[in-house]
């Protein structure tokens, strides 16, 4: 079958956010609140940060504004792997920070642990399996990658297989399928949008005031504190976080350090025992290959595949806008790739197709910092690894916020920014330039021209 046909009856929506248990939206904040903190970001980040500073100190009173409904955007579309790793996988963290990878790998260890606690204190229902991930070889070039990225994590003390096509293939089942690095612990698999929504239940649960629908306008100090305009309303709080992801930040001076890229996702219809049988993968494992424009793909729990990645599409002037999110040529391309990858299941035919921004920063790992003398604290640019790290991230906006000096504010990673983006036209010449650099690469044999070992050499990069 032409792989476009699996697509015809696909909805234009994320399969995530369809489900009956979404939420009713709360109500807009209509006139003035004071509160101790205000967060500002119904996703991932800020129902975390909400969550913990109440877990922290019950007493204080929170508010949190979310300009839409709480987890629509990213957090509610996104692949679903939950990693520990705060730092876009082992092999960046090691290139930029070597000296305190371990302490990293060992935070973001316990931060994963965090979130699985926090499902079972709260009761969530989140579809959780602690699959671990597979990272696989589908050129020659990466089984050799894969060997060394072993090599290194085992002096790192970390537990990783290594499997050969034929362990990967008794696995996981593809005729593309060369080697593959499994790291059992580190990664589980989520339904996004029900970890958003149990967030925000746990969060409601807690005493928290959440208003939806209320999008903060603008920010300036007041008194020993901040205001913040919404539509109908102002909040007067004593501290401010910001979880805003790659929407434009409150704090002008942050905006030049995020880029949106968009990022897509298939989800087919459920496979048949039959179909299950062609591939295997009874461990349920996260899947992603491991080229520079690299697919991930995992089953849910009514047992779909989703498949995205491949494309990431950068839109001249950075707008991130609701038309962005389908792409009929990237759906097409994803489509042939997955029947690329498993001719066995011919015939399957997707039935959601979706995209969403991922706030990418030139190192492709979060950063963090305090406005307005101490009262503002922001954490973005995870790039595409923020299902997990958010919670991370809320941790440290909070220590941010207490001027606490912490474990987590000590770190190198803490402490320094990304390199910001050039301004337009050179900052979409040089994401254009980048992308097709890795595509060349990807295609011949994983060779980086001058252009991408330049970026290497400087530290910067681009990735979703
Ligand atoms: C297609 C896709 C696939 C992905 N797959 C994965 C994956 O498998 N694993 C992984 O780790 N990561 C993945 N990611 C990234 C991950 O989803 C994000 O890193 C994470 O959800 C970020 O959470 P957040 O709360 O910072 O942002 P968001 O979920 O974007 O939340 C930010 C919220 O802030 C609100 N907001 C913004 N400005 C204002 C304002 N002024 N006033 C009020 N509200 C405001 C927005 O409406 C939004 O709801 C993926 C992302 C996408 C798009």
């Amino acid at each position: 079958m032409d792989s476009a046909r699996a697509l015809s009856d696909a909805r234009p929506t994320p399969f995530w956010l369809e489900d009956p248990g979404r939420p009713e939206a709360l109500s807009a904040l209509v006139g003035d609140v004071k509160c101790d903190l205000l967060v500002v970001g119904g996703g991932y980040s800020g129902l975390w940060t909400a969550l913990i500073a109440k877990e922290r100190d019950p007493s204080l009173d929170v508010v949190l504004v979310e300009g839409n409904e709480v987890g629509w955007a990213a957090s509610g579309r996104n692949g679903g792997f939950c990693a520990a790793s705060l730092t876009h996988g082992f092999g960046n963290g090691l290139q930029r920070w070597p000296t305190e990878l371990a302490q990293l790998e060992r935070l973001g260890a316990a931060n994963l642990d965090g979130i699985e606690a926090t499902l079972k204190r709260y009761g969530i229902d989140a579809e959780w399996e602690r699959t671990g991930e597979i990272d696989v070889a589908t050129q020659p070039h990466q089984v050799e990658e894969l060997h060394e990225i072993a090599e290194a994590v085992s002096r790192y003390g970390l537990d990783i297989t290594v499997l050969d096509a034929d362990a990967l293939r008794a696995e996981v089942d593809s005729p593309t399928f060369l080697g593959g690095l499994w790291d059992k612990e580190g990664v589980a698999m989520v339904h996004p949008a029900k970890l958003a929504w149990g967030l925000k239940d746990a969060c409601l649960g807690q005493g928290v005031r959440i208003f939806e629908y209320t999008r903060a306008l603008d920010l300036r100090e007041y008194g020993s504190g901040m205001a913040v305009r919404t539509p109908y309303g102002r909040v007067f709080a004593r501290r401010v976080a910001l979880g805003t992801n790659v929407f434009p930040s409150l704090v002008k001076r942050v905006r030049p350090y995020v880029v949106p890229v968009y990022d897509y996702a298939l989800m087919t219809e459920p496979l048949n025992a039959e179909q299950l049988a062609a591939i295997g993968w009874r461990g349920r494992q996260g899947l992603g290959d491991s080229a520079n424009k690299f697919h991930y793909f995992r089953l849910s729990a009514d047992n779909r595949i989703l498949w995205g990645g491949y494309d990431a599409v950068y839109h001249y002037g950075g707008r991130v806008r609701n038309e962005y999110d389908q792409r009929p040529e990237t759906f097409r391309t994803l489509a042939h790739n997955f029947f690329r990858c498993f001719p066995q299941l011919e015939g399957l035919r997707f039935t959601h197709a979706w995209g969403g921004a991922i706030d990418t920063c030139s190192r492709f790992s979060a950063f963090f910092d305090t406005a307005h003398r101490g009262r503002v604290a922001y954490a973005t640019g995870y790039t595409g690894l923020g299902v997990g790290a958010t919670r991370f991230g809320a941790e440290v906006m909070l220590d941010l916020l207490d001027g606490a000096r912490t474990e987590r504010t000590s770190l190198e990673m803490v402490r320094s920014k990304p390199l910001p983006f050039p301004p337009e036209p050179v900052r979409w010449a040089g994401i254009e330039i980048t992308t097709r650099s890795l595509d060349y690469a990807d295609r011949h044999g994983g060779r980086r021209n001058l252009w991408l070992r330049t970026l290497d050499r400087l530290g910067l990069g681009f990735d979703s």
